[in-house]
């Protein structure tokens, strides 16, 4: 891997700083190289077409979750920590304006890292005013006289701010809105924002991968080539040193929204891909949406048959944060 080499030491113990207070004496110690690792990781956000497909207004108000959306979050965590583990999330800054963040306050209690997913939903890659979010496009004036560079910057650190000012907790990590199929690997000066503002890894790379046209569900072809993926869904490290932790296609919205898989067709792929990475003894991140999975499966089977496929697997695989898989990326 070309670039700075990563110090080891020095990594884990910002990582470490990165994770909630009172999370770190759980902390479990660092899981064995050839163990797979496995994430949940679930973004608080109001999706598109969701619960309803003629849903199009959280598109501007992403941030503002709703009843449903926090019982399905509050509920996963709980159900995760029962089996041993931890879902990794991330948060809106937006959504630290909301009358009552208690909900997510106790998730933090209880051990589960919440991660930096910037204030509006922006898109990080935006080289232009009206590509950066769709609140901005209606209200450009929030943004006048910024270069969108400047904009995305300040929307990131607004959240850090939001985090730790209404929960008390560092950040744990960022996740950038919107998968990138070579992450960052063209945005040097992206990766060095974040850098700057204290993050050391980043997810936000999303394999490219077939899927079906809306309405089919998937044939062998398909959850092969997904699986196939999961190859370039393993964590490595810039060469600015920042390092990146991909998620795992396929993700809910990918299956639900863009593709309408049935439920079964979705467990499936989890299944055949979690399977791959106990396997190799590779890194797996899921990549869910509570305002999606409460319409697609409100059973919280995408999330037991992950929790069973670790346990099954014993000392092979194991649930842990992503700050995990990022100090296993080779540096
Ligand atoms: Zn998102």
């Amino acid at each position: 891997m070309p670039g700075r080499p990563l110090d080891r030491r020095r990594f884990l113990t910002s990582a470490a700083v990165l994770c909630a207070p009172g999370v770190l004496a759980r902390t479990p110690p660092l899981p064995e190289q050839g163990k797979a690792l496995i994430t949940i990781s679930l973004d608080l956000e109001m999706s598109r077409q969701y619960p309803t497909r003629d849903q199009f207004h959280w598109d501007y108000e992403k941030g503002n979750l709703d009843a449903d959306t926090k019982r399905y979050a509050a509920e996963a965590a709980r159900r995760v920590s029962s089996r041993g583990g931890r879902i990794h999330f991330f948060a809106l800054g937006r959504t630290m304006e909301q009358e009552d963040v208690g909900w997510l306050a106790e998730i933090a209690e209880a051990g589960h890292p919440i991660g930096n997913h910037s204030y509006d939903h922006v898109n990080v890659l935006a080289t232009d005013p009206g590509s950066i979010q769709f609140r901005f496009e209606r209200a450009p004036w929030l943004i006048e006289g910024k270069s969108p560079s400047e904009v995305i910057a300040e929307n990131v650190r607004l959240a850090d701010r939001a985090l730790r000012v209404r929960l008390g907790i560092e950040p744990a990590g960022f996740r950038t809105p919107g998968g990138f199929h070579s992450g960052l690997a063209d945005r040097p000066d992206v990766q060095r924002m974040l850098l700057d503002l204290g993050y050391r890894w980043v997810s936000s790379k999303y394999p490219r991968h077939p899927s079906t046209e809306p309405g089919t569900p998937p044939g062998d072809d398909v959850l092969d080539a997904i699986v196939t993926a999961q190859a370039e869904a393993q964590p490595y490290v810039y060469p600015t040193g920042l390092v990146e932790v991909p998620m795992s296609p396929i993700s809910d919205v990918g299956a639900f929204r863009t593709s309408r898989w049935p439920l079964d067709a979705f467990l499936e792929s989890i299944r055949r891909c979690v399977s791959w990475a106990i396997d190799h003894g590779a890194a797996f991140d899921f990549l869910g949406h509570p305002s999606c999975l409460l319409v697609e499966d409100p059973e919280f089977r995408a999330i037991e048959l992950i929790c069973d496929l670790v346990s099954r697997a014993m000392d092979r695989a194991e649930l842990v944060d992503l700050g995990t898989i990022a100090a296993r990326a080779p540096g």
